[in-house]
């Protein structure tokens, strides 16, 4: 048991379950993507510790680029949705795989593919670690997915509560 802030955290997901899915995801995204160099653009800050542990499982020839977009304070939605900050690369006929820690209401995706696919790529993709199901308002087509959880908020393993947390090895889960 944790506690950051005022909240109490449980542990939810532990590592080598964590590190175990990742592998696999890993190896799956490498057989697809073998000989397509693709555009990994990494979501800022909440998937620093997934695509970190991703991708350096995926041996294939790749760019890797990152960016930042936000829609959350506290544990609820504000269902405010920022613009992509930083997205330099030319992403125009290239494969590109959105790499998210969490597909929530789907809103912040949806979104950011809707922007992305504006610049024309081949073909995208997302990778997230987490997608609440339960949650989903938009529909978003996610190609490799994690852990598919409960409608809990979730904190550890990249994913903070105000700003804390984002360094625990692990997911916890609000007690
Ligand atoms: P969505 O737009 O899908 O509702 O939310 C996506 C973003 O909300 C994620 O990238 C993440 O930053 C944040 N988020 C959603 N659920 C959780 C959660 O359970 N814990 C934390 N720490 N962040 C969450």
């Amino acid at each position: 048991m944790i506690t950051i802030l005022d909240k109490t955290f449980v542990p939810f997901i532990d590592q080598p379950t964590l590190e175990n899915r990742i592998s696999h995801l890993a190896s799956q995204v490498s057989a697809d993507y073998k000989d397509r160099c693709p555009l990994f653009i990494v979501v800022l800050n909440g998937a620093f510790l997934f695509a970190t542990e991703l991708l350096k499982r995926i041996p294939i020839t790749c760019e890797i680029t990152f960016v930042k977009l936000a829609s959350y304070e506290n544990t609820g939605s504000t269902g405010q949705v920022r613009q992509i900050i930083g997205l330099e690369e030319s992403i125009k006929d290239r494969d590109v795989i959105v790499i998210e820690d969490i597909v929530d209401t789907g809103l912040t995706m949806n979104h950011l593919i809707e922007q992305i696919s504006a610049f024309s790529p081949a073909s995208v993709e997302i990778a997230t670690l987490l997608h609440k199901p339960d949650a989903l308002k938009k529909p978003v087509e996610m190609r490799y997915i994690g852990f598919e959880i409960a409608n809990r908020f979730v904190v550890g393993y990249g994913l903070d509560y105000n700003g804390l947390g984002r360094n625990l090895d692990a997911l916890y889960v609000i007690a």
